[in-house]
């Protein structure tokens, strides 16, 4: 038995550092380090031990540009086995549709697969819509915000689905998507030695035209995405209030009522 994985991994930039061009509407990606979005180094990880129990290969998929390399090569250092990286300007510019279209017409030119492992959401985008699109194009069921994976077998995955307020316990044949949040695993850091092998690694890189056997080009990119974003705002954070008083005693008097007035003391 060989189970072939896919992982979605999207790169993002270091968001408790990255800065907004409210001019522009859009994250300025170059005023911090980009990394992996943390919810695919779950997805990442989950497809791994997959693959360790269950034998079979991992498929990290990327749409990015060119720099979304660097991710995929942390996700080769952290157990995938191949990365194909979707790169070109026909791809810039894309809403999540577009984005789900394809990532899914690079898994159908992958060709059979089990499982399609994504992350719930990115810390920068943020809709939580890929996975579920993706899952649609491709007409297969997806199971969301997976925080367990209680058990893999060679034609099932039987996962713990966080909805709302209940937990449900969802068995689905393969194939299937399954898009998981922060809790299902603790991600493994990559050795020095699984770094510099991934170093020399491939990269496959598929354009648009490597796809067009498949896909339609005007519904990739920019031209492929019915969203517009018309205003985007960035909120003012409300600073810290304080309060001098010259007079200790009375400083005090409000405190103490303050504290009382929610319950504290
Ligand atoms: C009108 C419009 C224009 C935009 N233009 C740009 C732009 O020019 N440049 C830009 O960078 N972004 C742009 N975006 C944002 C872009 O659409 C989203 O980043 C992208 O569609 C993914 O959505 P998300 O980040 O909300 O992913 P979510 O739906 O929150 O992600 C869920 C999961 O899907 C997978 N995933 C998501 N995106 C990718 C990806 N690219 N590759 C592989 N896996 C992925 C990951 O596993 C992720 O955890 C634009 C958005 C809109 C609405």
């Amino acid at each position: 038995m060989s189970l072939k994985i896919v992982v979605l991994i999207k790169q993002v930039p270091d968001i408790t550092r990255v800065k907004f061009d409210a001019e522009r509407g859009r994250i300025d990606r170059s005023s911090a380090e980009a990394e992996i979005n943390p919810f695919d180094l779950n997805a990442l990880e989950a497809a791994v031990q997959v693959k360790e129990k269950l034998g079979g290969t991992v498929v990290a998929i990327s749409m990015g540009p060119q720099n979304a390399a660097v991710a995929l090569r942390d996700a080769l250092a952290r157990g995938a086995d191949e990365a194909i990286l979707l790169e070109d300007n026909k791809f810039a510019g894309a809403d999540t549709l577009a984005t789900s279209y394809t990532l899914a017409g690079a898994i159908k030119k992958l060709g059979n697969f089990d499982i399609i492992f994504c992350g719930e959401k990115t810390v920068d985008g943020d809709t939580g819509q890929v996975g579920a699109e993706v899952a649609e194009f491709l007409q297969v069921p997806h199971l969301y915000y997976v925080s367990k994976v209680k058990e893999v077998k060679e034609d099932k995955i039987v996962v713990v689905s966080e909805m709302e307020e209940a937990s449900y316990v969802v068995e689905c044949e393969f194939p299937v998507l399954v898009s998981v949040t922060k809790d299902v695993n603790k991600p493994r850091l990559p050795t020095l030695r699984e770094k510099l092998k991934a170093m020399k690694a491939e990269i496959k890189i598929w354009h648009a035209e490597n796809l067009t056997d498949i896909i339609n080009l005007s519904n990739v990119g920019y031209a492929g995405s019915p969203t517009v974003v018309s205003k985007v705002v960035v909120p003012k954070e409300k600073g810290r209030e304080g309060k001098v008083f010259k007079e200790i005693n009375e400083g005090i008097k409000v405190v103490l009522e303050e504290l009382a007035k929610k319950g504290l003391i």
